[in-house]
């Protein structure tokens, strides 16, 4: 059974969310948890939320990815951008309980000039201060394309943070497609040999979600720039081998592709149709 879905906009609620995931054969999906530029968020309304729990059930979604403001930065040089971080992925941490065990990632951030090692040091501090034993959420790291001075290019980054992170209960990882290629992972030619190495550095109990790109982008090139599925330089069979592998049956996949929703529609239903053949 292939769990896939796409990032959704979250501007007409949660039930809106599950409603227009079930219109394009979905049975998950993403979600910025408040305005990608990291501004004050919208009062959760809990009958929102229940609605929306009861359709999960009702369809046996897979778990849900609400996805931090990607201009969060908790290893900025700047201590107020940490802290800002900080305040803002804890309070993702307290909404989330309104629609009980999903899945959060967030990207590990950029260490600006201040080096790897501080960084993994500050991301992992910033996890230590939100995490608490009774959420029902699980964080994840996303792995990234290694541009600039992105923490997460490399497994073994994030399993320098998930080694000092406390509740490792409460945490695990989704692997973005286009920015593992991006990174230099040969997920192209050697998918098996990626995701041995992913196993031997992080863990594959750790792998908890796939965000399913094509890239605009050569792998090696440190770029993250998305492509629709096949039409990148990822292509179509190397992105069919991902969702039919079977250490990775189960998992939600979600598209991150530039499309709008009858785009994404016809991705999933590709998709789904490539998992049967
Ligand atoms: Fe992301
Ligand atoms: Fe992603
Ligand atoms: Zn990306």
């Amino acid at each position: 059974m292939l769990h896939i879905g796409c990032h959704l906009s979250s501007s007409d609620g949660f039930l809106a969310m599950g409603e227009t995931a079930l219109s394009l054969g979905a049975d998950t999906f993403q979600f910025f948890t408040r305005n990608p530029r990291g501004s004050r968020a919208k009062a959760i309304d809990p009958a929102d939320a229940a609605a929306l729990c009861a359709l999960l059930k009702e369809h046996a979604f897979a778990p849900l990815i609400a996805h931090a403001p990607y201009t969060l930065n908790p290893c900025s040089a700047s201590e107020s951008t940490r802290e800002f971080a900080r305040i803002t992925m804890a309070d993702d941490l307290a909404r989330m309980e309104f629609v009980p065990g999903q899945y959060y990632n967030f990207h590990p951030g950029s260490h600006t000039g201040q080096g790897m090692e501080t960084g993994i040091a500050q991301i992992t501090d910033t996890l230590n201060a939100i995490l608490t034993p009774d959420q029902t959420t699980t964080v994840l790291l996303e792995t990234m394309s290694g541009k600039g001075s992105e923490v997460g290019g490399r497994f073994e980054e994030l399993r320098a943070i998930l080694d000092r992170v406390a509740c490792k209960d409460k945490m695990g990882v989704c692997l973005d497609t286009c920015h593992v290629s991006d990174a230099g992972y040969d997920i192209i030619g050697d998918l098996p040999g990626v995701l041995a190495e992913f196993d031997r550095v992080i863990g594959l109990s750790y792998l908890k979600a796939i965000h399913l790109n094509d890239s605009k982008n050569l792998p090696a090139s440190h770029k993250d720039r998305h492509e629709k599925l096949g039409q990148g330089c990822i292509g179509l069979d190397a992105l069919t081998a991902i969702v039919r592998h079977p250490a990775l049956g189960g998992l939600p996949f979600c598209l991150e592709t530039p499309n709008e929703l009858p785009g994404y529609a016809a991705e999933i239903a590709l998709m789904r149709a490539r998992v049967q053949d």
